[in-house]
């Protein structure tokens, strides 16, 4: 390794209990990011806090952590409040800390937002949520009919501050800070500074210490040229494999966030075919060697690595780095990108982003002093003709190396098989393995859609169906699964979230043909028949699932009546 990386802050080092970083740990994270290196310090030592950051740094763990690790589970009260622009937002950082906080029990969060009907937020307000989740509007309605009670209440953090303003929320704003209780802990945070979130800092927080990400210095990475492939999540994999058959790569390391998320992708990988290996933290350094020295050696093509565990990586054969998730930081980025393009030879560095994550390209952009070009994902014609330049440069290379042989034997086997030449070429390339993939369907890559994802993502556009059979009867999501791939003749990766009730089951899934339909009309899971059928969603429903159409809160109410923003 060549370069030499500063230490790594830990999470442990952070001062968060026990339960937290267990979860930490099961979750997959290596390192904190460095806004929540800073962050969560800050906000454990009971300071206010002003943060400068946009989504994909890690905010939400910044201050969703700390306030955790300030809760009182035995006091069932309103401990703190969360606010954020939108009902998406709300959902996903809701979820965010059921996630952080699943070692701590009797432990519940709640998210409240505008345009679903009151009754069922009442309902969980008096059952009691120690955090609250909410949009201002629809906050400041419970405030008002006084179903929620703030006087237990000791961290307020604003997320996403300046859209909150930009929406016209000020007002509600206003009135949250004149409700909490004066010893409040205040966190705000923004992804741009504009006068009126400043003001509200000033008039609110108490000598807040403010936070800045830097946006990195400049490198010089003139041998690497940067392209952007805008895929949704739930594409990734299979934009992934495209990329490998349309690109020259000779050996890629690609980046996750996660040392979880590169033992699943670099397994999936193998599972396809791929020669690839994991390279994470939790490896020992004798392994972490290993794999290094094996792609040196070309016994494998692909590392799929997290970023401390392949800072200063250097290995000339790495033609392609893929960041198939975006880095927390534009230092980060750089470190990436910088393992291809060594000694002298050219690299590509690609960026898996989705379309809420567009926005933040031209932070890289700066870091990098680089344009990054937005690159259409390959057609199928782009991926079959691709297969087939592939196999005609091997037996090019092939033709060298036949020799009179090999002549021989082909006309030994017309003679025995009475084929003529073209025929038992056909022949031959129907029983060599590597011929197999030029007949494999290439389906069109969807392109993201351009809208605002959320946690949920993986089952947007996605409908929902229902089957008999749940966890009464046993029902478990993977033999529903193998029926719905075995008989429905699905693939794997179109089937989304699977939620089990005690009688039944809902299923997203791409809308069905009637061709589907009727195959998997007999099915049936360990005796029970499916009996699949459609399942709209009634609405107004406040369980957790996809939203097809991002609402944003001020949309379901009118807002006329609001004074003209003046920032
Ligand atoms: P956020 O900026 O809070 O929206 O977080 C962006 C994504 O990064 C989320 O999917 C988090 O689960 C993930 N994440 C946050 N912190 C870390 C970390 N320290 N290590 C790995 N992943 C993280």
């Amino acid at each position: 390794m060549s370069d030499t990386a500063p230490a790594a802050k830990q999470f442990a080092d952070l001062g968060l209990p026990a339960p937290l970083l267990e979860a930490l740990n099961s979750l997959g994270y290596e390192t904190p990011s460095p806004i929540q290196a800073e962050a969560i310090p800050t906000l454990l030592s009971g300071d206010d806090l002003l943060g400068l950051a946009q989504t994909g740094t890690g905010k939400t763990a910044a201050f969703a952590l700390p306030v955790l690790a300030g809760i009182d589970v035995s006091l069932r009260a309103t401990q703190a409040l969360i606010l954020t622009p939108t009902r998406e937002l709300a959902l996903q950082v809701a979820e965010a800390f059921q996630r952080y906080a699943q070692n701590m029990r009797g432990f519940s969060v709640l998210a409240l937002y505008g345009g679903s009907a009151f009754a069922p937020q009442f309902k969980a307000l008096e059952r009691g949520a120690h955090v609250v989740v909410a949009t201002p509007g629809r906050l400041t309605d419970h405030l008002r009919r006084r179903s929620l009670k703030l006087q237990d209440l000791r961290f307020l953090v604003l997320d996403e501050a300046d859209e909150m303003l930009k929406m016209g929320f000020a007002d509600d704003l206003e009135a949250v800070f004149e409700e909490v209780p004066e010893q409040t802990q205040k966190a705000l945070f923004s992804a741009t500074m504009p006068p009126g979130v400043r003001t509200v800092a000033r008039k609110h927080m108490k000598e807040p210490k403010e936070i800045r990400l830097h946006s990195g210095s400049s490198s010089s990475l003139d041998t690497i040229t940067q392209k952007v492939w805008e895929v949704s999540n739930h594409h990734k994999l299979d934009a992934m494999t495209r990329l490998l058959e349309v690109e020259p790569v000779e050996a890629m390391i690609v980046f996750v966030r996660t040392k979880t998320a590169s033992l699943e992708l670099a397994e999936r990988l193998e599972a396809r075919g791929f020669a690839a290996a994991a390279l994470n933290g939790d490896l020992s350094q004798q392994l972490r060697e290993q794999v290094v020295d094996r792609i040196k050696r070309g016994l494998i093509d692909i590392i799929v690595a997290t970023d401390v565990a392949a800072r200063g990586l250097d290995v000339e054969r790495i033609t392609h780095v893929l960041n198939y998730d975006l880095p927390h930081d534009s230092e980060s980025y750089v470190h990436r990108i910088g393992r291809t393009g060594r000694a002298g030879r050219q690299g590509t560095a690609i960026l898996f982003a989705t379309p809420r994550e567009r926005r933040l390209l031209h932070v890289l952009e700066k870091a990098t002093g680089q344009k990054i070009e937005p690159q259409a994902l390959p057609s199928a014609d782009a991926v079959r003709s691709g297969r087939l330049n592939k196999l005609a440069t091997r037996l090019n290379t092939a033709r060298e190396n036949a020799s009179s042989l090999h002549q021989q034997l082909v006309t030994d086997l017309q003679e025995l098989t009475s084929l003529d030449a073209t025929e038992l070429a056909a022949a031959l390339l129907a029983i060599l393995p590597s011929a197999k993939t030029l007949l494999e369907p290439v389906s069109e890559l969807p392109s993201a859609p351009a809208r605002q994802e959320n946690q949920f993502d993986r089952d947007s556009g996605l409908t929902r169906y229902k089957v008999q059979g749940g966890r009464k009867s046993g029902l478990m999501p993977k033999p529903l699964v193998d029926v719905l791939v075995k008989v429905g003749k699905l693939q794997r990766q179109q089937i989304g979230h699977i939620k089990m009730f005690p009688e039944h089951t809902g299923v997203y899934l791409p809308q069905l043909d009637q061709d589907i339909l009727n195959r998997l009309a007999s099915a049936e899971v360990n005796g029970v028949p499916l009996q699949i059928r459609a399942w709209p969603l009634p609405p107004g429903e406040t369980e957790s699932r996809p939203t097809r159409k991002p609402k944003r809160d001020f949309a379901s109410k009118p807002r006329a009546a609001r004074p003209p923003r003046k920032d």
